[in-house]
C-alpha cells in the first residue's frame, strides 16, 4: 500500500475520535502542562534577580527571597509534572485499549473473504504491534513533545523580552534546524510503515510455522525454517536499521545546529557583558531560556520522528478500520416469518469466489429442499458442494440468484436472522482452546449445565467426556488436539444440537474416520437429523443412501436429483461415484 502524502500530524489526527470521550482527561493534562511550563519559565528571571541583586548586589533579602520562590517554583514544576505525566500516560492506555476493541470489532464482522487476501498474522500485528507502538507514542513521546514544544514557545517569548539582538542570532538558525527536520522525518516515516509491515511479516510466519508444528517435524524442515524465519527478521532489521539511521542523524543534526548557535551567542553576548550593554544576570537568564529552546527543538525533533512512525502505524490501523464488510445485515431486514417449519430455496444461483471471476464455482443452481427433508449432496471433488454452504450461511454472496428462507431472500433477512436458522458441523472440526463446557456451549451461550448434558448425551459423546480427567472441565488443548477426530466432531454435534436450528449442515463428517468412530458419529447425526431439515455433503453410500433425496453436482452444476434406488438407474454420473464407493 502506497503512503499517503498527508502529513504525519494529519494521519495522527484520524485518531481524534478516540480521544474525544476524555477530553476533560486532555484538558486536565494540558493545563497541567501550562502549569508547570510557566513556572519553569519564571525560574530564568529569578537567576537573572538571583544573579544581579543577590550575588553582585550582595543583598541576603533578595537571595533569601528568590530562593524560597524558586523552591515554591519547584513545587509546583514537581506536582504539574505528576500530574501531566499521570493524565497523559493514562490517556495512551486508555486510547489504546480502546483502539485494540474497535479494531477486533471490526475484524470478527469483516466477511470471510477478507481474510483469504490477508493473512491472519498480519491482522494480529496491527492488533498488537501497531497499538502498542501509537500507546508509546501517545502515552510518553507525545506529552514529552507537547511539554517540550510549549517550553520551546515561552523559551523564545522570553528570550524576546530578556534581549532582542542575541535571540535574532538564535533565531536564524531555526530555519537550518527545521529543513533537516522535515527531510528526515518523511523518510523515516516512509521506512517506519515498512518496518511495522516486516514485523508483522515476522509474526504471520511464526504463527503458521507454529501451527503446522506436526508437518514440520515430520518432514524433517526444522532447519529449513529456522533459515527462512531467520530471512524473514533481517529483513525485518535492516530496515529498522535504515530507520534508525535516518532518525540518529536528524538528532546529530539538530542537536550541532542548536549548539553552534547557543556558542555564537554566548560569544556575543560575553562580549555585551564586558562592554557593559548587559548585565551578567541577564546573559545568564538569556542562556537558561535559549538551553530551554534548543532543548525543546532537540526533543520537538526527535519526537517528530516518533509522531512519523506513529503515522505509519496509524496509516494501518485506520485502513482496517475503513474496511467495510461486503456481507452486511439490510439497513430495513425483513421478519422471517417462521410460522411455519423452515424450508429452503435456491433459485437459479450463480457464484464465482471473488479471487476466480471467471471460474464458475456455481451456475444456475435451483432446488427447493422442505422441511424436514434430509437432502445428500454428491459430487466429484470440486463439484461446489462446499460453496453451496458457505452460500446458506452467507459467507458469501451470490453474484446472481437468490436463497430463499420461508420465501425471504436471506439478503432481505437480518445477518442473525438467517445464520440462526443453520447450524453447520464442519468437516474439518475445530475447536476453541478450552474446556468441554465452553466448546458445546459455544453453540447457546445461556445453555444450562443439563442442556449442556442433554446435547452431549445426544451426540454419543457423554460417556467419552465423562471419562476424561476433569470432565467436561476438560481442557482440550488448542483447536481440541487432546481429542481423537471423532471425538472433536461428537463435541461440534453437540454444539450443532445446542444450537437447536433449523437447518443442519453437515460437510462429510464421517470421511476421516475408522469404522468404530464413524458408527458412533452416525448414530450422533442421526440424532442431530432429527426433525431438522438436513444438507449433508456425503462421499459415503451409508450416509447417502438413508437421506430422502440426492442432489448430485459436477462442475458447479446440479446435473440430478433423485432418490439413490432412481438415480442408479437414471445418472450416469452417479452410477460412477457410486461404482467407486463400492470398490473402496
Ligand atoms: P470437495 O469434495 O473436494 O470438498 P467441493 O465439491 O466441496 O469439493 P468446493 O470446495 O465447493 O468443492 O469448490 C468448488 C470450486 O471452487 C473448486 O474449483 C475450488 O477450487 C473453488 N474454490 C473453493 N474455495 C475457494 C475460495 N475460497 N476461493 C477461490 N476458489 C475456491
Amino acid at each position: 500500500m502506497a503512503i499517503s502524502s498527508k502529513s504525519g500530524f494529519k494521519t495522527l489526527l484520524q485518531l481524534w475520535p478516540f480521544l474525544l470521550p476524555y477530553k476533560w482527561v486532555l484538558v486536565g493534562a494540558l493545563a497541567a502542562l501550562a502549569l508547570t511550563a510557566g513556572t519553569t519559565l519564571t525560574m530564568g528571571k529569578s537567576i537573572q534577580v538571583l544573579i544581579d541583586q543577590g550575588f553582585i548586589g550582595e543583598s541576603l533579602d533578595q537571595l533569601n527571597q528568590t530562593l524560597i520562590w524558586m523552591f515554591v517554583a519547584v513545587i509546583f514544576i514537581a506536582g504539574g509534572t505528576f500530574a501531566r505525566f499521570y493524565t497523559v500516560t493514562w490517556l495512551g492506555e486508555r486510547v489504546t485499549a480502546d483502539l485494540r476493541q474497535a479494531i477486533f470489532s471490526k475484524i470478527i464482522t469483516l466477511h470471510p473473504s477478507y481474510f483469504e487476501e490477508n493473512r491472519s498474522g498480519e491482522i494480529m500485528s496491527r492488533l498488537t504491534t501497531d497499538t502498542t507502538l501509537l500507546q508509546s507514542i501517545i502515552g510518553s513521546s507525545l506529552s514529552f513533545a507537547l511539554r517540550s514544544f510549549v517550553m520551546m514557545v515561552g523559551g523564545l517569548v522570553m528570550l524576546f523580552i530578556t534581549n532582542i539582538k542575541l535571540t535574532l542570532i538564535v533565531l536564524a538558525v531555526v530555519p537550518l534546524v527545521l529543513i533537516p527536520i522535515m527531510v528526515f522525518g518523511r523518510r523515516v516515516r516512509t521506512l517506519s510503515r515498512k518496518s511495522q509491515d516486516s514485523i508483522a511479516d515476522v509474526g504471520t510466519y511464526a504463527g503458521e510455522i507454529i501451527q503446522q508444528i506436526k508437518t514440520v517435524q515430520s518432514y524433517r524442515h526444522e532447519s529449513f525454517e529456522e533459515a527462512a524465519f531467520s530471512r524473514e527478521v533481517e529483513k525485518a532489521f535492516t530496515v529498522a536499521k535504515q530507520r534508525i539511521l535516518q532518525r540518529s542523524s536528524l538528532i546529530a543534526i539538530v542537536i550541532l545546529l542548536s549548539f553552534t548557535a547557543i556558542g555564537t551567542m554566548l560569544w556575543v553576548g560575553g562580549y555585551d557583558v564586558m562592554h557593559g550593554n548587559m548585565t551578567g544576570g541577564e546573559l545568564a537568564a538569556f542562556v537558561f531560556y535559549a538551553l530551554l529552546v534548543a532543548s525543546g527543538v532537540a526533543s520537538v525533533s526527535e519526537v517528530l520522528g516518533e509522531v512519523q512512525r506513529a503515522a505509519g502505524a496509524t496509516e494501518r490501523l485506520i485502513e482496517l478500520m475503513d474496511e467495510e464488510s461486503l456481507i452486511q445485515s439490510p439497513k430495513a431486514p425483513q421478519p422471517l416469518i417462521t410460522e411455519h417449519a423452515i424450508h429452503l430455496e435456491l433459485d437459479d444461483v450463480n457464484f464465482q469466489y471473488p479471487s476466480r471471476p471467471d471460474t464458475p464455482a456455481l451456475s444456475h443452481v435451483s432446488v427447493q429442499i422442505k422441511t424436514g427433508e434430509s437432502v445428500a449432496i454428491v459430487g466429484p471433488s470440486g463439484a461446489g458442494k462446499s460453496t453451496l454452504f458457505e452460500l446458506l450461511l452467507r459467507f458469501y454472496d451470490p453474484q446472481q440468484g437468490q436463497i430463499r428462507l420461508n420465501g425471504t431472500d436471506i439478503k432481505a433477512l437480518s445477518l442473525d436472522d438467517a445464520r440462526h436458522q443453520i447450524a453447520l458441523v464442519p468437516q474439518q472440526p475445530i475447536l476453541f482452546s478450552s474446556d468441554v463446557w465452553h466448546n458445546i456451549r459455544y453453540g447457546k451461550p445461556d445453555a444450562t449445565d443439563e442442556q449442556v448434558k442433554a446435547a452431549a448425551k445426544a451426540a454419543y459423546a457423554l460417556e467419552f467426556i465423562e471419562k476424561l480427567p476433569q470432565g467436561f472441565d476438560s481442557y482440550l488443548g488448542e483447536n481440541g488436539v487432546r481429542l481423537s477426530g471423532g471425538q472433536k466432531q461428537r463435541i461440534i454435534i453437540a454444539r450443532a444440537i445446542l444450537n437447536d436450528a433449523n437447518i443442519l449442515l453437515l460437510d462429510e463428517a464421517t470421511s476421516a474416520l475408522d469404522g468404530e468412530s464413524e458408527f458412533k458419529v452416525q448414530q450422533a447425526l442421526d440424532k442431530a437429523m432429527e426433525n431438522r431439515t438436513t444438507l449433508i455433503i456425503a462421499h459415503r453410500l451409508s450416509t447417502v443412501k438413508n437421506a430422502d433425496r440426492l442432489i448430485v453436482m459436477d462442475h458447479g452444476e446440479i446435473v440430478d436429483i433423485g432418490t439413490h434406488m432412481d438415480l442408479m438407474q437414471t445418472s450416469p454420473l452417479y452410477q460412477k461415484l457410486a461404482e467407486r464407493q463400492f470398490e473402496d
